[in-house]
């Protein structure tokens, strides 16, 4: 339960040291609120409920520069994802020090991800077992275990983020459930205030009746029950068009490598994609 889950009580409290050691600040008298060592970088994306990972395992040496963080609230499910990527950058690390042929002094055993008890993660890891190195080697993936619904703005200031995704969110079927969908108008301005104007939210899902929800609650900005207040969601974001979103290559990775999708495609199920672009801020009076 919440009581459970550690956060920082503001993203300058944040220590995001031990989850990207690559991109630490030689300067060690750089230090967050908290006392731990500051990053070269921002984090940047985010993948809300990200399950087994495998949108950030995509996007890892698509965007090697960018720092990305996957949040999940199962227990289970976060310790898979965070032993996965343990795996992937000790894999790198060993190919990296093979193929320049400078003897490593890590003693450190190959991991290979714990087994999730989960029955629907996945059970052979395509990329662990290959010998392909891959730009970023994944240094710049991490995955932490949030309930995102509650504490986001918690670990993202203002304006901190350049994308975040949705993928296949619980669809919640029932109406007196849709109030735990993660998509809605409360959450939307959370998006939108950790968003920076330009940066862009991704969503898919295979249940229509939801995309059609997305769209209504980020294009209309639709309250829970139907009214359309001025300043809500409608004035944040615009959907970004077709020619676009068939050309950005992050959609491909959401659409193909999510583990959900995996399944979706297995089941020749619909996907439903829809991607919006925060707008500027509206200037107040
Ligand atoms: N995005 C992944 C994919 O495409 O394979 C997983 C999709 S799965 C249907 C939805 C995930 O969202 C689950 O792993 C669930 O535990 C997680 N989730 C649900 N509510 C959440 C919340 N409030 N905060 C963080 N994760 C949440």
């Amino acid at each position: 339960s919440d009581h459970k889950l550690n956060y920082p009580i503001s993203p300058a409290h944040m220590d995001w040291s031990s989850h990207f050691p690559a991109f630490v600040d030689p300067d060690e008298s750089k230090k967050n609120l908290s006392g731990g060592r500051k990053l070269t970088k921002e984090v940047e994306v985010v993948d809300i409920g990200c399950g087994f990972g495998g949108l950030m395992v995509g996007l890892a040496p698509l965007l090697p520069d960018t720092l990305m963080v996957g949040m999940e609230i199962r227990i289970s499910v976060l310790e898979y994802l965070s032993s996965r990527i343990h795996a992937l950058r000790n894999q790198q690390q060993r190919l990296k020090s093979k193929s320049t042929n400078t003897p490593t002094d890590s003693t450190e055993p190959i991991a290979t991800p714990v087994q999730s008890t989960d029955p629907s993660s996945p059970t052979n890891d395509d990329e662990i077992g290959t010998d392909k190195i891959f730009p970023g080697n994944f240094e710049n993936i991490t995955a932490i275990r949030s309930n995102t619904m509650k504490f986001l703005p918690n670990f993202f200031a203002h304006h901190q983020l350049s994308k975040i995704f949705i993928c296949f969110p619980d669809p919640h079927f029932k109406a007196r459930k849709h109030k735990a969908r993660i998509v809605s108008e409360t959450l939307n301005s959370e998006y939108a205030y950790v968003l920076r104007p330009g940066g862009l939210l991704y969503t898919i899902t295979d249940v229509e009746e939801y995309h059609h929800w997305v769209l209504r609650h980020f294009l209309h900005g639709e309250l829970e029950d139907g009214s359309t207040p001025p300043g809500s969601s409608k004035d944040l974001f615009e959907r970004v068009s077709e020619e676009e979103v068939d050309a950005d290559p992050c959609v491909r990775v959401m659409k193909y490598e999510t583990e959900e999708s995996k399944k979706v495609t297995r089941n020749k199920g619909n996907k439903y994609v829809a991607v919006f672009r925060r707008k500027a801020d509206p200037e107040w009076p």
